[in-house]
């Protein structure tokens, strides 16, 4: 594939392979598989890259995308390289920013949930009139029977339920765009981004964010959107998500001869990753790696017998714990956060969850848990860092409502102090 020039830490922008993102330990250059899937063969490739020019971590992204971290520059461009060469590289940025579609890892081959996915990003890289389209604008493609997709990030979900009828949802509303076949859902897919992007470029002209689609939804905003012939508005099969606590799917076994393995805080060593992708080639046939928003991985057969530093218990408590890269990897972290949330994790009550934030930006997770960890800012940088604990929360709750605030070290000798008073 040709590739454009890349260029670095673009504010706003959402990261991708030709345009990373600078952090504390490097670039951050995120790989996005076509239609969320690496063959086993691209799979061993990105992990031979991760040592090569990353940190040897494989980070896996709400985008469902995978993510090397800690790329010097010098190697940025050996690494795009290697990654056209896998078929993992756009032409340009703006195919690479165009191409966000997040699709139900558990499609079947005749579910048309692929083959729609497929469609939509033919459409959006050939459309005209999405320049200047929200930073992240992106999409989701599922079925309306499994709702886990409803709290993935995404502007607009298509949800198709029998392979021929669709609606499309326009992310926060309870209504949707009931469509009679894939190409009208397209039509009306490209009229809903061209709206959005006009009216974002619109906010740009007048100094403003130019938002997402959740905020620049108005009352009469259905009227202005010219439908296909066929298509109407009409309740969505599937509820606006509420903000609550998401369901996601469990580790372990799964319909198909797949299995779903998670990564510890959403990372996991290349060298792990790497023997995955080994076993699904011992099997034989095309199986590969299908990679979801949720800090896992569909594998599309039986994982190795050791599964490494992979959860495959759908009980391991450290799939309750959320954790951001903290200090030294992100510059605006107030202390290391990866440490902490591990040795926490194995101390919780079942069913608590814990957020470890390296500040109040809280990027690991948006919503409340029912404990989260948010580093403070001191006088003097302490190899000792203080943590307000927050009860069902999220990491900017104020201050007036931190319960306690301890040092790491005295949590991880005793974590019971994350336990609320009698
Ligand atoms: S929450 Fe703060 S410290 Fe953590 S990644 Fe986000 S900006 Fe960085």
């Amino acid at each position: 594939m040709p590739m454009s020039n890349p260029s670095f830490a673009i504010k706003g922008r959402c990261p991708g392979a030709l345009q990373p993102m600078a952090s504390g330990d490097g670039l951050i250059v995120r790989v996005r598989p076509p239609l969320g899937r690496l063959s086993a063969a691209q799979a061993l490739r990105v992990a031979e890259l991760a040592q090569q020019y990353g940190n040897g971590m494989i980070e896996l992204s709400t985008r469902a995308n995978v993510q090397l971290r800690g790329v010097a520059p010098a190697a940025h461009a050996p690494l795009l390289q290697a990654l056209a060469a896998q078929g993992l590289l756009d032409a340009d940025a703006r195919s690479e920013s165009l191409r966000c579609i997040v699709l139900d890892p558990f499609w079947q081959p005749d579910d048309g949930l692929q083959a729609g996915a497929l469609a939509l990003q033919q459409a959006v890289l050939g459309a005209s009139g999405l320049d200047g389209l929200p930073p992240k604008f992106g999409w989701a493609v599922g079925q309306p029977q499994r709702p886990a997709l409803a709290s993935v990030s995404a502007d607009v979900r298509l949800w198709c339920a029998d392979g021929q009828h669709w609606w499309l949802q326009p992310d926060g509303q309870a209504q949707a765009i009931a469509c009679p076949s894939l190409d009208t859902a397209l039509a009306a897919a490209l009229a809903l981004a061209r709206w959005c992007a006009t009216q974002a470029r619109a906010r740009r002209a007048q100094g403003q964010h130019p938002g997402r689609v959740a905020r620049l939804w108005q009352a009469d905003t259905p009227q202005q959107l010219p439908l296909p012939p066929g298509c109407r508005w009409q309740a969505s099969p599937v509820p606006p998500h509420d903000g609550a606590a998401p369901h996601h799917p469990t580790p372990g076994a799964h319909p198909g001869g797949h299995w779903l393995l998670a990564a510890p805080l959403g990372r996991i060593p290349a060298a792990d990753f790497a023997r995955l992708a080994q076993a699904l080639q011992a099997q034989g046939g095309d199986a590969g790696l299908r990679i979801t928003p949720w800090r896992m991985v569909l594998a599309e057969g039986a994982p190795p017998a050791d599964a490494g530093r992979w959860i495959a218990d759908a009980h391991d408590p450290r799939l309750r714990v959320w954790a951001c890269s903290g200090a030294p990897g992100c510059d605006q972290a107030l202390a290391p956060t990866l440490a902490l949330a591990e040795g926490l994790a194995a101390h919780l009550p079942p069913g608590v969850q814990l957020h470890v934030a390296g500040c109040a930006k809280g990027c690991a997770h948006p919503g409340a848990t029912t404990l989260a960890l948010c580093a403070q800012a001191e006088a003097a940088p302490a190899s000792d860092p203080l943590f307000a604990l927050i009860d069902q929360g999220r990491a900017d709750t104020p201050a007036q409502a931190h319960r306690a605030y301890h040092r790491a070290s005295a949590l991880l000798a005793q974590p019971a102090l994350l336990q609320c008073p009698p």
